[in-house]
């Protein structure tokens, strides 16, 4: 029947070619195993080398995780306020900090800095982390524990914190012939970072650090690109990412699995608005202008964009009876903003006129906050429209939001990526059509 093409086909690859680990109980992550059915067959595949490199980082979790002799014994020298260089174990703890594209985007980036350089990453439950993502790791958990002690200070860290690295470098505390190390150092890699925080990227930093058992970070920047410029962990790179450019794609969809609460958000949306529709396409507005939209300018934008590049067809605005044709194709158009107006504008335009193709234009948009807000359920919607967006076949983003960023990488997609405005006009050409991972191609990481 015709739903049934849309459900799941059983031969589908529900590990996502080896990424994913079998024997977590799917009952208590319902999207772990499901997501395949849902994703088209990515047309990137991960490398064995990143395979046998997750496996042999959940074994090390596993040793190494909370709860675990390992762990206490590191506590211990947390606790000592010196480094030994014997350490068994070693962390990388990620603060959770910003807006939630950020986080996801963050993570990421940690984890990949524990995959290289062999720690562990534990990540700060914040408000809601265990309320929008499923455990990634098999066994034991990627939560910070509660009682960690500079917990405390997590709020307060910031680029005048004593004991962040860069601070610490500044003041001559440590540098390269520095002996005792401290047991663990704060690292602020937040946009307001200076050159001496900046020097984490640096080869003979990495080796500084190399000894420290718990190095604690705050970012709101996908660091990975600026990882690929440490020449100490360019082989290493290029085994685990042959393409440099699906490093979000692989690490994004093993990490990030959304909780039952938001899987059931995002299953409810698009059974019942996405599923049935010939081709969906996504379209993220992110409007950093703080005025009530929607503006005139970015209406005009998103039109121009998905006409000139056919991604919707054009309406005859002469309201001609259109040819109807006896088989319209169907187009779901999934609109994520802050605000309504956008979605408004599209919907108005067609339900007013026909297409001139005779195709059908359904505008869906699930919600509309209209303020960036970060309680629990506003963080729900969010990380399920991320989710819904990288589920589409086209995808339209706009430039600087790391919201749209994470739709398509998860879907590995090559979004079309709409310019930002300047001086409120609409931009010429509207859009461009991007990479699978756009900042790889550039050295300003986004923010
Ligand atoms: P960025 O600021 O665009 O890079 O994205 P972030 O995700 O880091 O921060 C923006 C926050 O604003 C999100 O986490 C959401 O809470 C909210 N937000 C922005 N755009 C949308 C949207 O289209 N839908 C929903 N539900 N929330 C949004």
């Amino acid at each position: 029947s015709d739903s049934d093409s849309q459900l799941p086909d059983i031969s589908v690859d529900k590990l996502l070619g080896g990424l994913l680990a079998p024997g977590f109980d799917e009952n208590s992550c319902l999207s772990r195993y499901q997501s395949s059915l849902y994703h088209k067959t990515p047309l990137h595949k991960p490398s064995s080398y990143l395979l046998s490199t997750l496996r042999n980082y959940e074994d090390l979790h596993k040793r190494c995780g909370p709860d675990t002799e390992s762990y206490n014994k590191a506590l211990k020298q947390l606790k000592s306020g010196q480094s030994v260089s014997s350490a068994e174990c070693k962390y990388v703890v990620w603060i959770s900090f910003s807006g939630l594209g950020n986080r996801i985007l963050t993570v990421a980036s940690a984890f990949l800095y524990a995959l290289l350089t062999n720690r562990v990453l534990l990540v700060d439950p914040g408000n809601d982390m265990p309320d929008l993502f499923c455990e990634p790791f098999p066994d034991k958990s990627w939560l910070l524990p509660t009682d960690f002690p500079p917990k405390h200070k997590f709020d307060s860290y910031d680029q005048k914190s004593a004991d962040s690295y860069g601070n610490m470098l500044k003041k001559n505390i440590i540098n390269t012939s520095t002996e005792s190390l401290p047991s663990s150092l704060y690292l602020h890699l937040v946009h307001d970072y200076d050159d001496h925080d900046k020097l984490f990227f640096c080869d003979q930093d990495q080796t500084l650090l190399s000894p420290v058992p718990w190095l604690i970070m705050k970012s709101d920047n996908y660091f990975v690109p600026s990882l690929f410029l440490i020449p100490s962990f360019e082989q290493e790179l290029s085994r685990l990412f042959p393409n440099k450019e699906t490093v979000f794609h692989h690490l994004g969809r093993y990490l990030f699995h959304p909780s039952n609460q938001v899987w059931g958000l995002i299953m409810r949306y698009y059974g019942a608005y996405l599923a049935k529709a010939d081709e969906r396409i996504g379209i993220q507005v992110r409007v950093f202008e703080v005025v009530k939209g929607p503006l005139e300018h970015v209406v005009d934008q998103i039109v121009a964009c998905t006409l000139q590049e056919n991604l919707l067809p054009e309406v005859d605005s002469q309201d001609s009876v259109a040819s109807s044709s006896r088989n319209p194709s169907v187009k779901a158009v999934l609109v994520t903003s802050l605000n309504s107006g956008y979605f408004d504008k599209l919907r108005d335009m067609y339900w007013e006129h026909p297409t001139v193709t005779g195709d059908v234009i359904g505008i869906y948009q699930p919600s509309h906050e209209e303020y960036q807000r970060s309680e629990n359920h506003h963080n729900r919607k969010a990380w399920a429209e991320m989710y819904l967006l990288s589920l589409t076949d086209v995808l339209v983003t706009s430039a600087w939001s790391t919201f749209g960023y994470v739709a398509q990488g998860l879907g590995g997609l090559k979004p079309w990526i709409l310019y930002k405005p300047e001086n409120h006009t609409a931009p010429n050409p509207p859009c461009r059509q991007g990479h699978v991972d756009r900042t790889m191609f550039s050295c300003s990481p986004i923010l």
